[in-house]
């Protein structure tokens, strides 16, 4: 048994390219490498590689991780600039001994010493986004953080070897510096080729306290299908947060175990995924959530086809005083 999970619509086509490497018995990190760069190449995904919207400082600082099942290697880059694709740089990383997490400058001259393509990532088009967020932000009170977008990943490939990789450009305008959950093994990704993989995505300075992908990850040890476990981590998580805190950011979370089987789970009700088996081809759902469940719906092609076409459509720069 071979697949693939990802979060996000904007996963498909990366997933459905990867699809082929698996069914031609290759690597789980060859496709999970692959099919994250598609999603990094992709100038009109605002949350991840090139087009990926920036910080207050109108930088895009890229946060990318790799993990390797089997071996338990990690790489991950934080607030990585001007480098084409963040997730290359991860799994190359993750194949040294020590200096395995890289960070701003350091990231970036390892990234140029190692022949990375290096590359302007702030695209006009995120120039315009940045531009009229200033604009709004002037006019209303806006919720530092809304909607979420990090790409995450777990594959399985034919010889039974997992792994799991995300990229993101992080929350649109964070501070200079912030970094999420995307490149910290245990909470924006984990897995473990004897049992199975999770990553995560949303406010990463909420997902961070329950070390989600690794608690997903746990219960699937204790014997917990992925769908079980991805509810169970997700809600208690925000549970506990909500108990605390009065609040909990939006959570969602993907995981695949070593015989294929998948779940998701999320706080939200537009939460989107794409999952690729051997057995049930590749197939995009939206979830809904019921109470502490989950259902799963399959995507419509007109669905999928306005969730591109939306992300595509001209952006109008916007003055003082008009609305969005
Ligand atoms: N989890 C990411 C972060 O906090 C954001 C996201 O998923 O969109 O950086």
């Amino acid at each position: 048994m071979w697949g693939m999970i990802a979060t996000w619509r904007m996963a498909l086509e990366g997933v459905e390219q990867s699809r082929t490497l698996l069914a031609n018995h290759q690597s789980a990190g060859d496709a999970i490498e692959e099919a994250i760069k598609a999603v990094e190449d992709f100038p009109y995904y605002k949350s991840v590689g090139y087009g990926g919207l920036p910080n207050e400082e109108m930088e895009v600082e890229l946060d990318a991780a790799y993990m390797d099942g089997t071996s338990f290697d990690f790489g991950a880059v934080c607030a990585l600039k001007d480098v084409a694709n963040p997730i290359s740089v991860a799994r190359k990383l993750s194949k040294q001994a020590v200096n395995n997490v890289l960070v701003d400058q350091g990231a970036k001259a390892y990234a140029q010493k190692e022949g990375f393509e290096q590359k302007e990532m702030l695209t006009d088009r995120a120039k315009i986004h940045y531009h009229n967020r200033l604009v709004d932000m002037k006019q209303e009170q806006l919720v530092p953080y809304a909607g979420h977008d990090t790409v995450g990943m777990v594959a399985l490939d034919a010889h039974g070897q997992m792994v799991a990789g995300t990229s993101t450009s992080g929350l649109f305008m964070k501070k200079k510096g912030r970094v999420g959950d995307s490149p910290f093994i245990g909470s924006g990704l984990y897995v473990d080729s004897q049992i199975g993989g999770a990553s995560a995505t949303g406010l990463g300075e909420d997902i961070m306290k329950g070390i989600l992908s690794y608690e997903i990850v746990r219960l699937m040890k204790e014997g917990k299908h992925p769908q079980e476990a991805c509810e169970i981590a997700t809600f208690s998580l925000e549970q506990e947060l909500i108990a605390r805190r009065g609040q909990a950011g939006d959570i969602s979370v993907v995981a695949m175990d070593h015989q294929g089987r998948w779940g998701s789970a999320s706080t939200i009700d537009n939460f989107s995924f794409v999952v690729t088996t051997e057995t049930e081809g590749t197939v995009v759902y939206r979830t809904k959530r019921d109470g502490q469940r989950m259902e799963h719906s399959v995507a419509d092609q007109e669905w999928l086809d306005r969730y591109l076409a939306d992300r595509m459509q001209p952006l109008v720069v916007r003055k003082e005083g008009e609305d969005e």
